[in-house]
């Protein structure tokens, strides 16, 4: 799970990792009434979105005057921010936060991920903040310090040291930055993060460290200890179609390919995914409607599935353990008397009920491509979706 940029900045500030002064604003007004509230005469406006590369796309803006706020405010909230990050389709600005102005020295990054081959938790640090991070490791990966974490005892405190000194860091700013590097590690194992990453990193004129951008996302099978965490979800930043997903328990997944799949069983999904690259097209999704589906569930499933426009062809492939495939028959009727199919649909049906689910299927007059097996459900796709199998 992904968050904004100020409630990450609200949770380094509870661990007293320095972050400057801001307020979240939910529009222009709030937005200039916080700039206010905040004094001094440099604020920064700042587009909260779940993507980076704001900076470059106009989503982040200096201000010298309150006039300044209210006009890149006003601006940024309600535009469509098209970033590196966002894809094509950008993403519509529906929270802003303002933000003393820093007077940055230096900018810096870090960021903190599990290496999970390792076991450990990876810091890398570079100085080469502010700029992107993949582009770094492209054209000068020896500009980016790894450094590793045990999960129990933590960083080898000389090791820090070291990657603070490399990062050109000396007296107090280098205490601060092994402090930060201390802290950001118990927050990430304590908050079950799964990604952290401060860039710019900065020091500022006076010498302090200071995180002035921050990016947090949170293991999503840890969030049931730590309902704050899930109370910070935006719904507006997740895809409606998994957020659909998510409301009928389906594990969905949309994906490039045109062959739309249904498949009871995450292994059996992978393996049909497989064998349908296997036979030379891509699958359009990943779709697993689980154990004890209902006709209801079936439905539901069929429905979001067939919301994806690049659709070729369906391929629907149930093994009946605990679910009957007369279920699945009778969810498959359901659900193309109402979603007008338009495309072929290639239908393998093995176990509990088989029999009675083929039986169903076809009195129902619904123009289905029955299949044998997998690999003759696969072939048939594949080339109802136009291929050669
Ligand atoms: P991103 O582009 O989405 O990663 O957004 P950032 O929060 O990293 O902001 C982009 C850039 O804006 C930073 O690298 C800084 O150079 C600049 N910036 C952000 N906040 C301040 C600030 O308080 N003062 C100054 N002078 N620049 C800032
Ligand atoms: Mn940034």
């Amino acid at each position: 799970m992904n968050i904004h940029e100020y409630q990450a900045k609200a949770l380094l500030a509870e661990y007293k990792i320095p972050v400057p002064a801001g307020f979240a604003s939910m529009n222009a007004d709030e937005c200039l009434e916080n700039a206010k509230k905040l004094g001094g005469n440099i604020w920064v406006v700042k587009a909260q979105i779940h993507a980076g590369g704001r900076g470059k796309a106009g989503g982040v803006k200096v201000a010298t005057s309150l006039e300044e706020v209210e006009q890149y405010a006003n601006s940024i909230h309600g535009m469509n921010l098209v970033s590196k990050q966002t894809g094509p389709e950008g993403r519509i600005v529906k929270r802003l936060l303002v933000e003393e102005g820093v007077d940055i020295g230096r900018e810096l990054y870090a960021g903190m991920l599990i290496d999970r081959s390792r076991q450990q938790v990876a810091l890398l640090a570079s100085t080469e903040g502010g700029t992107e991070i993949e582009q770094v490791a492209a054209v000068a990966p020896e500009k980016i310090l790894t450094t590793y974490a045990d999960i129990v005892t933590g960083f080898d405190q000389q090791e820090l040291a070291a990657v603070a000194d490399k990062l050109g860091l000396s007296g107090q700013t280098k205490l601060q930055a092994i402090e930060l590097f201390n802290t950001l590690l118990k927050l990430f194992i304590e908050k079950d993060a799964s990604l952290v990453e401060i860039n710019p990193l900065v020091v500022t004129n006076s010498g302090d460290i200071m995180a002035l951008d921050a990016k947090l996302n949170f293991d999503d099978n840890a969030l049931y200890r730590h309902p704050e965490i899930s109370e910070l979800n935006d719904p507006d930043e997740q895809d409606p179609d998994e957020i659909e997903a998510a409301e009928h328990d389906l594990s969905y997944i949309p994906l490039d390919g045109n062959i739309a799949c249904m498949v009871n069983g995450a292994g059996l999904a992978m393996a049909t995914m497989d064998i349908i690259k296997l036979y030379g097209s891509e699958p359009a999704n990943f779709l697993d409607v689980g154990g004890g589906a209902s006709v209801e569930k079936v439905t539901n499933a069929f429905r979001l599935m067939m919301k994806n426009p690049h659709i070729k062809a369906i391929l629907v492939n149930i093994f009946g353990g605990i679910m009957r495939c007369d279920i699945i028959a009778e969810g498959l009727i359901a659900a193309i008397r109402d979603t007008h199919l338009g495309v072929p649909l290639v239908v393998r049906l093995e176990g509990t009920n088989a029999e009675q689910g083929k039986q169903l299927l076809a009195e129902s007059g619904l123009s289905i491509i029955a299949a044998n097996d997998m690999a003759d459900a696969a072939k048939k796709a594949v080339i109802a979706a136009g291929g050669q199998a």
